[in-house]
């Protein structure tokens, strides 16, 4: 990988900054509002990280979303990239496709390689993504994660692919549905103790990567700290969810706060 940020800095008009847990937001995939439940006190989940959390013996709390993005409206460059596998319209000669995600996943790790690393209760032991199954994006396409993931200098000495689909028909129906479901992965090779860095390239609604978080953990790995470049949101879901969206696509995109160490107090314009 050469120069990361020389390679994302032309594009950081795609980014949109993912705020830490706030007493109105998910603490799981910080951006959804968290669906409040009276005596419970702040840091919910939302409903759909509820549905995917719920379903499997064990999830991840930590999901670490790089970007929002959104797939109508202003801002769709990020989701078409990622999800529609589109290169970057500007500028001409630009990154293709992978090299664009690997300079990202890159720079976001270079600073926030503390904030993950506590996230996963010491230094990561093995990094791994989750494999294409067919649902849960709206383009089925050669699923170029593992490529990516090689080409970042700092992950790829700790990658290996563990993950592989599963094959229960009921599983990816499931999944399908955005429910989660362990069988729909099959883990291979040891990964007794691992803490291990689960990468993707978008969450939409957290069924796919807390399925894989639950075949790893079923597996025996200790930790699993996700690390996924865009988080799906619709901003005409609600009105938290539109003000978030305005307030991310209204400052400037910053590489170096991430939702682990960044502002949280009042990040959707409401007193702390
Ligand atoms: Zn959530
Ligand atoms: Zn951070």
């Amino acid at each position: 990988m050469g120069d990361a940020s020389a390679v994302t800095q032309p594009y950081l008009t795609l980014f949109r900054n993912v705020p830490a847990a706030d007493f109105e937001l998910c603490r799981v995939c910080h951006s959804r509002p968290s669906e409040r439940h009276a005596g419970n006190g702040p840091y919910e989940v939302c409903a759909s990280c509820a549905r995917t959390t719920g379903g499997v013996f064990r999830h991840t709390p930590h999901v670490v979303p790089i970007s929002l993005c959104a797939r109508r409206g202003g801002g769709t460059q990020l989701y078409d990239l990622v999800a529609r596998h589109r290169v970057p319209a500007s500028p001409p000669g630009g990154p293709d496709r992978s090299t664009f995600l690997a300079a990202t996943l890159a720079r976001f790790h270079r600073a926030h390689r503390a904030c993950l690393t506590r996230a996963a209760g010491g230094e990561f032991t093995l990094v791994t993504t989750v494999p294409g199954t067919r649902v849960d994006r709206p383009v089925e396409a050669f699923h170029p994660m593992p490529r990516v993931v090689g080409m970042v200098g700092d992950l790829t000495g700790l990658h290996r692919p563990v993950l592989l689909p599963g094959d229960s028909e009921s599983a990816l129906a499931r999944l399908a549905r955005r429910e989660s479901d362990e069988r729909a992965f099959h883990v291979i090779g040891g990964v007794g103790g691992a803490r291990v860095l689960l990468v993707d390239d978008l969450f939409v609604s957290g069924a796919r990567t807390q399925s894989a978080a639950a075949a790893l953990f079923r597996a025996g790995a200790a930790a699993v700290v996700a690390l996924v470049v865009a988080r799906l949101v619709d901003p005409a879901s609600s009105a938290t969810s539109a003000r978030l969206w305005a307030r991310a696509s209204a400052e400037r995109f910053d590489f170096e706060r991430c939702c682990l160490c960044g502002p949280a107090a009042g990040i959707l314009g409401r007193p702390a």
